[in-house]
């Protein structure tokens, strides 16, 4: 059929129809990120994709972070084939099992009671000698058994559940082991007291005192986490998946409440995987919350991302709907500001839940392969 149209204005035509049309948020423009080494997935392999002979760099991905217990020689080989880094997620603190047959490494309250888990999220006293020692030992075997490229700390923190708008942090651990330990290390002598009291002291005239000395216990456990890197695997990166709020967020609780001092354990981590989960922490119509706050710590621990540099922030953004929901037009956004400097790398929360929402998955997997080098 011809046209009366001369051919240079239906090109004009065609051309003002494509420029008019909304393009749908999964074909938006997408920046260029240079910086950005790592696309990951958190919560394990994307089998469901896999098992349509989709393979990991036609979907952007490069790196898969899963459970240290879901690790297997076929699985970590199979992903390795396809050009992927595996990470292990490492669980520290929050073997709620453990108090089964332990009950002493349950944590104490202010009263001189057991602190019961705020919801759910069961902690450990962290100087039980036989709990850190079982968590050592396990921490080796699995990197001696698995041919991993690191390990990640999760719930390295006292016992809290900070993963919600409102947290709920209650004080601990006023244990007699705990309490003697401090009085040893930090030299002080604490006086002959019912623990009610004794916790009234520890939070009042001798914070600054406790405090630190909580946060050097938690570090010291990092410590001794990178000395097993060192012998067991040493070019496996040590990661930490942490709570993503600023020294001065909820009144400084990140050391006053969870014990991490992110500067100490800066000594021994390689790579801080910030946890910003926007939607879930109150930010749902903020994503720039995100990038707000590795700035932050990018300042805090003087990390540029740079190349070359030791250490390194990879963030862990919210994808799946945990709480509140993340809609799919939000996803671009999400990455986007999960992948400015100084973050070197990135990951989605997570593909267990996240899975079945193909369109925020097709949506994740455009913004990955656009910033793929
Ligand atoms: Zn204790």
């Amino acid at each position: 059929m011809s046209s009366r149209l001369p051919n240079p204005l239906i090109s004009l035509l065609v051309i003002i129809v494509w420029a008019l049309s909304p393009l749908p948020s999964t074909l938006a423009q997408v920046e260029k990120r240079p910086h950005i080494q790592i696309r990951g997935i958190y919560g394990g392999a994307p089998t469901q994709l896999l098992k349509q002979n989709k393979q990991l760099p036609e979907l952007g991905v490069n790196a898969i972070f899963m459970g240290s217990g879901s690790l297997t020689e076929e699985r970590i080989a199979q992903l390795k084939k396809q050009g992927a880094q595996v990470f292990a997620e490492f669980n520290t603190m929050h073997v709620a099992n453990y108090l089964k047959d332990h009950p002493d490494a349950a944590p104490i309250g202010v009263d001189g009671n057991i602190c019961p888990a705020p919801q759910g999220w069961q902690g450990i006293c962290p100087t039980h000698p036989d709990y850190r020692k079982y968590r050592m030992d396990e921490f080796r075997r699995v990197l001696k058994e698995h041919k991993i490229d690191g390990i990640w700390l999760d719930y390295h923190h006292s016992h809290a559940s900070w993963e919600r708008a409102i947290p709920d942090m209650p004080d601990t651990c006023f244990c007699e082991r705990c309490l003697k330990q401090f009085q040893k290390d930090a030299n002080v002598s604490l006086p002959r007291a019912p623990t009610s009291k004794l916790s009234q002291l520890l939070l009042g005239k001798q914070k600054a005192a406790w405090v630190q000395w909580r946060c050097d216990v938690f570090t010291d456990w990092v410590r001794e986490f990178r000395s097993i890197i060192d012998e067991t695997r040493p070019e496996a990166l040590l990661g930490t998946f942490h709570c993503p709020w600023s020294n001065t967020d909820f009144n400084g609780a990140l050391k006053n409440k969870l014990a991490i001092d992110l500067k100490a354990q800066a000594n021994y981590i390689d790579v801080f995987s910030i946890m910003p989960y926007h939607a879930r922490f109150n930010h749902p119509q903020d994503p720039a919350w995100i990038s707000r706050q590795t700035a932050w710590l990018g300042n805090h621990l003087d990390i540029k991302g740079a190349p070359g540099e030791r250490l390194k922030i990879w963030p862990i953004v919210q994808l799946s709907d945990w709480g509140e929901t993340v809609p799919v037009e939000q996803v671009h956004s999400v990455l986007d500001h999960g992948t400015r400097l100084p973050a070197t790398g990135v990951m989605v929360f997570r593909w267990g839940s996240l899975h079945p929402q193909t369109d925020k998955v097709a949506a994740m997997i455009d913004y990955y392969r656009k910033i793929k080098p």
